[in-house]
Order: structure tokens, then sequence, then C-alpha cells
């Protein structure tokens, strides 16, 4: 495995298409030649290539694990109450994501969804939210993660178009009061610092059954597995989630650093980065690389 994932840094990276993100200034800076691939099983070992230390905010990969905590704090009724669980088709940002009737989000994996799922994540008793969150990250990585303080507050200058999305749903009643504090603990979880193998080891936790394969300890309920996969599959690729499901067959979701975790139910995580974004905002070499390893080992859920 571990000559096969060399392999396929060696063929992707002299693949220059795409760009790195620039809306959020930060981002733009990323070194466009990082490339780094890896594979963690369901029983922990750990497969790699490239450049696997190297580190990068999570985005828009954060989105399938905070919904994973607010499920297991609200319960499906009510996520599903305020959530929906359609794909949108349409790009991760679009305004028009609110369901006609209901005026919920089409579904958590696209920004208006995630901004009202991270709403719903409140202080406890003792922890602020921001910390939970950082505790439920350190948690599935298997060690303290910090936040990227200049691509957040990056993000948290340009995000008008998340701040309108944001106020629409507070007009909806969709969500509360605290609308900047909201979006700030949104953008935070968006820039919370990871490697290609942390990324990696979160998805081997999902194809696990909500178990951290390395500490064994269950992050979300195995009942709630098949509500965030299934929502991965349907709308993780946002635009082009019919294409991937078509090509790939697996849950994924891809964050807009150039991070990409695909899941193989019950038994693998992979995790790509690499920076260069095409027009949807997945990362280019990680998609083609995703795609070869899961034809090479045959690892489409249809498939099997
Ligand atoms: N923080 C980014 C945003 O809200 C995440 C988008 C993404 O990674 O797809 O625009």
């Amino acid at each position: 495995m571990n000559q096969f994932l060399s392999d396929l840094v060696k063929k992707y990276l002299p693949e220059k298409h795409g760009a790195t993100a620039s809306y959020i200034p930060e981002l733009a800076k990323a070194d466009p030649d990082q490339f780094a691939i890896a594979v963690v099983t369901c029983d922990g070992k750990v497969y790699q290539a490239g450049n696997t230390d190297h580190k990068f905010t999570l985005q828009s990969a954060s989105k399938p694990f905070v919904y994973g905590m607010a499920l297991e704090e609200h319960g499906r009724e009510f996520m599903r109450s305020r959530v929906g669980v359609e794909p949108s088709g349409e790009a991760f940002n679009s305004i028009v994501e609110l369901e006609r009737h209901t005026h919920r989000p089409y579904n958590p994996m696209i920004n208006s969804g995630a901004i009202a799922v991270s709403s719903f994540i409140k202080d406890s008793k003792n922890i602020k939210r921001l910390d939970r969150v950082l505790g439920l990250f350190s948690d599935y990585t298997g060690h303290a993660v910090t936040v990227d303080e200049a691509v957040f507050l990056s993000e948290k200058k340009t995000a008008h178009r998340n701040r309108s999305i944001a106020h629409l749903l507070r007009h909806f009643e969709i969500i509360g009061d605290d609308i900047e504090e909201s979006l700030d603990l949104y953008f935070k979880q968006c820039s919370i610092l990871v490697n290609t193998t942390d990324l990696a080891t979160m998805a081997a936790t999902l194809a696990n059954g909500g178990v951290q394969p390395n500490s064994k300890k269950v992050l979300v309920k195995k009942d709630h597995v098949p509500d965030i996969l299934s929502l991965m599959f349907t709308c993780g690729m946002y635009d082009s989630a019919g294409e991937w499901a078509y090509t790939v067959g697996l849950p994924a979701k891809s964050g807009v650093s150039g991070g990409l975790l695909t899941v193989v139910p019950g038994k693998m995580g992979i995790a790509t980065y690499s920076p260069l974004i095409d027009q949807q905002g997945h990362s280019v070499r990680g998609v083609h690389a995703v795609r070869d390893l899961v034809t090479h080992f045959n690892l489409n859920m249809f498939a099997n």
C-alpha cells in the first residue's frame, strides 16, 4: 500500500490545474506543491506518502464531525426539524440554500446548514462552546488541536456571504440571536489545524462505527454514523456529489484549503491534502488520487 500511495503522489504532483482558494486571502498563500495522502484502517494501521506532517485548516472537512456532535446532543428529530437532508445542487456558499417552504438549509454539508449546526453547539456548564469543539477534534485526531488565528481572522474579515446567510437563517428563526458568536465558532472550527494523517484517522473513526481506532473511544454513537455518512455521500462534494457518487461510490467531504476525506465503511479512512482546488472547491490532485486508489483496490461501496 505505501508503494501504491507513493506512486500516486509521483503521478499527480505534476498536475497543476486548479488554484488555491482566494476568497479567504490567507488560504491563497498555501504552497501549491504540497501533496500528501494517508490511509488509516479501522484497526489503526497507517499507510502514507508525501508530506503528511504538513498542517492545513479543516475548512468544510469539519462539517460532518460537528454535525455528529450536534446530533448526539440534540437528537435526530430536532436536527431534522432545523436542517434538511437533501442535496442542494448548488455551490457550497450559495445563498439560495434554504428550502422553499420550511426555510431549513438543504443539508448540513453546505455553509448554510453548517452555520446552523454550529449555532446549536452551546457552552456546557463548565466548558465554552469553542473548547467543546476543540475537544471533539482532539478526540478524533488523538492529540490537542489549535485554531490557525490568521486563517480565522482572514475568513471573519471577508465573510460577507456567510454573514448574509447567517442573517437569513436568523430571519427564518432557524438560529437564534447569537449570530456573530455562532459565525465565530463556525470560522474557528473551519480554521482548526490538522495534518493528512489526522484527517485519515478522523475518516477511519467514521468507517469504524464512531470508535476512534487508537483510543477506542466512542466519538459518535453507532446509530448516528449512517446519518453522517449518508449526508457525506449525497451532499459532501457539493454540486459534484453526483459525479463523485458515480465514479467513486463512497461518502466524502472536501474543504477549500485542499483537504479531502473519504470513508470506506468497515474498512478505512482515506485523506489527501493538496491546496489547488477546482471550481467546485475540491482538491484537484486529491480527487484524482482517491479515484485511482478506490478503483485499484475495488473499494466502491456499490461494487462490493
Ligand atoms: N470556511 C469555508 C467557508 O465557509 C469553508 C468552505 C469549504 O471548505 O468548502 O466558505
